[in-house]
């Protein structure tokens, strides 16, 4: 008898012929000898409208009052589900993140998960309930709700995996991993598998699929995680580790992120210690750098420039304005109308010409590139928006097909 963690996201609980539909499924798994803990999102919709009143109330809402309110969304959802499980004839208590002590830090709307205690979940399922938690929250030492990011469903289903030593299965809807968006490239693939290490480029390169935190975490304790859809029987994506099959491939998967904005800061001393008191500034305010790339100076003097998620862009451009005053630096410019296009793939760490490949075909396209960066198994590029989506079908025609 294995134990299961499935987790489905929002659309999967849209409504409540789509929540009967998940309790028939997550009873079908008991019957066939499993043990099954639910993870659940909020109805779709539902996080954006508690965001958005949030955002009608105040300009800059506090964050401890933030996350006790878009963290209701799952407490809906949760008591639905174990009520249509229990209105099917099985056993199902819900319950919310406390109550199973997911203990995170304080960093509110984007903590991290510290511990787990499952003892009350095995308690539960040793009565042979299913167990359905509220994803995407939890509680930091001080007994405050926080909330572990957009997406963070995902993340919560994972960590429950690890602690009880589970499989994952995330439900969505869409029915796996493809080789791009299939509305950009409508012939792009379905991966029968994927690594955690390409499935972590892709996820941060804005392919929505799963959260990039639980894909850090599933690699970290090496759960194996299933995407796959509510609405059909089919074979999903299993996201694992390595293996040789997959260093065949030399790309994997092209994507693009259009939630990103970049500044550069102009005319800076190319001495010790002024990258650090610029990125130190921006990681005090919890901003995620992407992107840095700094040229070789001249004079004395170099550019840097960075890219951050677009949310983060008013912050990041007024501390970089106020460290670049002080630093004596030139002119900090920004602009929010880029995209982030890239190419994954682990077999590029035993392939040559692929950097070279990726840039005549951009060039092919006149697409002029902004800014470039590489990882051992990723190549991304800056590109205008407004050709992101000529990018990703001119890559994937000439690397996948
Ligand atoms: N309901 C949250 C969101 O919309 C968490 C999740 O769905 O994973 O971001
Ligand atoms: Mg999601």
């Amino acid at each position: 008898m294995a134990l299961i963690v499935q987790k489905y996201g929002g659309t999967s609980v849209g409504d409540v012929d789509r929540i009967r539909n998940v309790a028939k499924r997550v009873l079908k798994t008991q019957a066939a000898g499993h043990q099954v803990v639910v993870v659940v999102s909020a109805m779709s919709g539902e996080t954006n409208r508690l965001v958005d009143l949030a955002n009608k109330i105040s300009k800059d809402p506090d964050g401890r009052e933030y996350d006790q309110l878009v963290s209701t969304g799952e407490q809906v959802t949760i008591a639905l589900l174990a009520l249509a499980i229990r209105d099917l004839g099985g056993q199902a208590r819900s319950f919310l993140g406390h109550q199973v002590r997911i203990t995170t830090d304080s960093a509110f709307s984007k903590a991290r998960i510290k511990s787990i205690d499952a003892s009350v979940i095995h308690d539960d399922l040793a009565k042979n309930h299913v167990v359905v938690v509220a994803g995407f929250q939890g509680i930091d030492p001080e007994g405050n709700i926080t909330t572990l990011g957009r997406g963070g469903s995902d993340t919560t289903a994972v960590a429950l995996a690890a602690a009880l030593k589970a499989d994952c299965e995330i439900y969505t809807d869409v029915d796996g991993v493809y080789t791009a968006d299939p509305r950009v490239v409508p012939n792009a693939k379905k991966l029968d598998k994927i690594s955690y290490e390409e499935m972590l480029e892709l996820a941060s390169l804005g392919a929505k699929v799963l959260q990039i935190r639980s894909v850090e975490m599933a690699m970290k304790y090496k759960v194996p995680l299933w995407v796959k859809t509510s609405f059909e029987e089919v074979e999903g994506t299993v996201v694992t580790t390595e293996d040789k099959d997959m260093e065949k491939i030399v790309v994997s998967g092209v994507s693009a992120d259009k939630n990103e904005a970049k500044i550069a800061v102009r005319r800076l001393a190319d001495r010790p210690g002024i990258a650090s008191q610029l990125f130190e500034s921006l990681a005090g305010a919890n901003i995620n750098v992407d992107m840095i790339i700094q040229n070789v100076s001249e004079d004395g003097f170099t550019d840097l420039t960075f890219t951050i998620p677009k949310t983060d862009l008013k912050n990041a451009l007024r501390l970089a304005e106020s460290v670049g005053k002080e630093i004596g630096a030139g002119k900090v410019e920004s602009a929010d109308n880029i995209a982030k296009v890239s190419i994954v793939g682990v077999g590029m760490r035993s392939h040559s010409g692929v950097a070279a490949k990726m840039f005549t075909t951009l060039a092919q396209e006149k697409i002029n590139i902004q800014m470039i960066s590489t990882s051992e198994i990723k190549i991304s590029v800056v590109v205008d928006d407004k050709q992101a989506d000529a990018a990703v079908k001119a890559l994937h025609k000439a690397f996948i097909g």
